[in-house]
């Protein structure tokens, strides 16, 4: 869905732009992964081939002639790995387009690596960003990206403050849904609070873990989304109750109680669109049709994992196994560590 290299224009009005390729924290259910980092072993990782000045151009001139988009993604990987001159470049240029309203900064470093906002350039560019932002009647936010409480650290809470500070409308976290670490109530409440409370930043979303490899020892059923989203109801001001949302292929952002069907025996669950993306203009069905999300099998009943031991080919089953011995590596090395 590029329609500049990096800049991709998914929803009818907003756009997500990948301004670069790295990060500094590379998360191992990172949504960006076709992207973000190296290749790996089993993960070939997409390259940017323009040069870093020409993508960010053609970025801009898609933008300048596209007045339906009027919220910008600016993103990466991190754009907190981007030289600050080259960022603020690139915001200030797109302050000047007339119908962009919204621009939200998408940073784990304020979390992983707070002394990054906390630089004296750094805070200085932001303030001169906000400042012709309000001028011009522009939100500009950050959004930020942690999923436990533990890491909402007291620099952290200076970090955002200084953000804040320079007058930026807020800071807002979109956190992942992670088995064994946040999935459940009071681990999300405690976050939500300490985030709130502690550090002033906004529960804006939990994403369900995307459907990516070596991932799945983290995933949770929709259904028990749908329970921790019940779950977490009423505690918080209904402007800070985070909304758990799944990332339906070819759909985008769900409310995880907005399915169309659901089929728990075999964790199959149904989702409708109710926009074009560019990949089906041309698809006279694709309002009408259904898509398709899986919930991790070891979740599922007796019966639907057999369904699926019996229907899986020899690939997905090779894959499986690797994903497990990927996983026992990896808790051996926490343990050892
Ligand atoms: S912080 Fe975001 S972009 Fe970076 S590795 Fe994690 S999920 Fe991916």
């Amino acid at each position: 869905m590029w329609v500049a290299e990096g800049l991709t224009h998914r929803y009818p009005t907003k756009v997500l732009a990948e301004l670069l390729p790295t990060c500094p924290q590379y998360c191992g259910h990172c949504t960006r992964m076709d992207l973000v980092g190296n290749s790996t072993p089993v993960i070939d990782k997409l390259k940017f081939a323009g040069k870093p000045n020409d993508r960010l151009g053609e970025m801009m001139d898609y933008l300048r002639r596209t007045p339906s988009v009027r919220d910008v993604v600016v993103s990466g990987g991190d754009v907190a790995n981007m030289p600050w001159p080259r960022l603020e470049d690139f915001l200030t240029k797109l302050l000047e387009i007339e119908n962009i309203r919204d621009i939200r900064l998408a940073t784990k470093a304020l979390i992983g690596l707070p002394q990054h906002w906390l630089q004296d350039d750094v805070r200085a560019g932001m303030e001169r960003v906000a400042t012709t932002a309000r001028e011009r009647g522009v939100s500009v936010a950050i959004h930020t990206h942690t999923n436990h409480a533990n890491s909402v650290t007291p620099i952290v809470a200076r970090a955002t403050r200084a953000m804040l500070d320079t007058g930026i409308r807020d800071v807002r976290n979109q956190g992942v849904l992670l088995n064994g670490v946040n999935a459940d109530p009071h681990a999300l409440l405690d976050l939500c609070f300490r985030l709130l409370d502690g550090a002033q930043i906004m529960p804006y979303y939990f994403y369900m873990c995307d459907m990516i490899p070596f991932a799945e020892h983290w995933r949770v059923s929709v259904a028990d989304a749908q329970r921790l989203q019940h779950h977490i109801m009423g505690y918080l001001p209904g402007f800070a109750t985070p909304r758990i949302v799944c990332d339906v292929p070819f759909v985008g952002k769900r409310w995880v109680h907005q399915l169309a069907d659901y089929d728990t025996e075999r964790g199959i669950s149904y989702w409708t669109k109710n926009y074009r993306t560019s990949i089906e203009a041309a698809d006279p069905e694709a309002l009408n049709r259904t898509f398709e999300y899986y919930d991790p099998i070891h979740t599922l009943p007796e019966s639907g994992q057999q369904w699926w031991a019996q229907h899986a080919d020899l690939d997905s089953t090779a894959l499986k196994a690797a994903e497990v011995a990927e996983a026992s590596r990896r808790m051996a090395a926490l343990q050892a560590y």
